[in-house]
């Protein structure tokens, strides 16, 4: 009987570094996550304002803020954003691979140079972020990794060759590191949102949104909101024994 009351008893706080957290889905999800009573390490690239604000929000839920310039496509930048949290917080418990951009053209239009910095940020930020905190989950045993795909990596999207390449990547990088690790309390798991109302998104065509949400059986756009309840399911300690899922939150258009 004790000890299912321990079950209840206040947790320590956890600790979650969201990459891309100045804006849109990142930024609902730092939200999310800092009412759902983490502290959390907010990465930005370049817009620091912007950043701050969510911080204050943040702290205004009651976490404890730590902001990180740093530009995810960077190695070493990504191993001195975990070495800032541990330096901060001793502990990194979540972590959100949100940072994305998109370089969009019909593929025979499409630069080398475009393809590979999609590439670059998409997939390879991906990659350096969880080798970075890879020391950290496995020691404490402990770890919750979740990934911001798309349903263009899932489905292939006219126009995107390149983020479709790199967001299908993630996929097969989150199956491959959740079998790696699943014995060390560590889950890797995956949300592949659908059309999400950002700044991503807002410079599309009127013409093109309504094209999209015609597949859409929700019949319209999500909200960052919507991905950020996901993120917070996968990310909860009770989520245990979920890893490797892709969980599409995309109003039902990839079922
Ligand atoms: P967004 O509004 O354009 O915000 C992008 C965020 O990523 C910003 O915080 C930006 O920081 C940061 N960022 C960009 N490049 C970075 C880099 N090299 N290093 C570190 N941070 C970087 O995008 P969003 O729509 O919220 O998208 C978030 C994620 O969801 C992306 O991975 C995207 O591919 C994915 N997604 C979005 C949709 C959608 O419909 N919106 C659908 C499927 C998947 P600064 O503000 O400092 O520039």
């Amino acid at each position: 009987m004790k000890e299912d009351a321990g079950k209840f008893l206040a947790e320590e706080r956890q600790v979650a570094l969201i990459t891309g957290a100045s804006r849109g889905i990142g930024r609902a999800v730092a939200i999310r996550l800092a009412k759902d009573g983490c502290d959390v390490v907010l990465n930005y690239a370049g817009r620091r304002e912007a950043a701050e604000e969510v911080a204050e929000i943040c702290s205004y839920a009651g976490a404890e803020v730590l902001l990180v310039q740093g530009d995810v496509s960077d190695p070493e930048a990504c191993e001195d954003m975990v070495r800032q949290c541990l330096d901060r917080f001793g502990r990194l418990d979540i972590l959100v691979n949100n940072a994305g951009i998109n370089r969009d053209a019909i593929l025979m239009r499409m630069s080398e140079e475009d393809f590979r910095k999609v590439i670059d940020v998409d997939l390879m930020g991906v990659f350096f972020m969880m080798k970075a905190a890879a020391r950290t989950m496995v020691r404490s045993r402990y770890g919750r990794i979740i990934n911001i795909s798309s349903v263009s990596g899932l489905m292939g999207n006219a126009g995107q060759a390149n983020y479709s390449a790199a967001k299908a990547g993630v996929v097969g990088l989150t199956k491959a590191y959740a079998r790696e690790v699943a014995t060390r309390g560590i889950t890797v798991n995956a949300v592949a949102p659908g059309m999400i109302h950002t700044e991503m998104t807002e410079e599309m065509p009127a013409q093109a949104v309504e094209a999209v949400l015609q597949g859409v059986p929700a019949g319209r756009m999500g909200e960052p909101e919507d991905i950020a309840g996901a993120v917070s399911f996968l990310a909860g300690r009770e989520t245990g024994y979920v890893t490797g899922h892709v969980l599409c939150v995309d109003g039902g258009m990839c079922m």
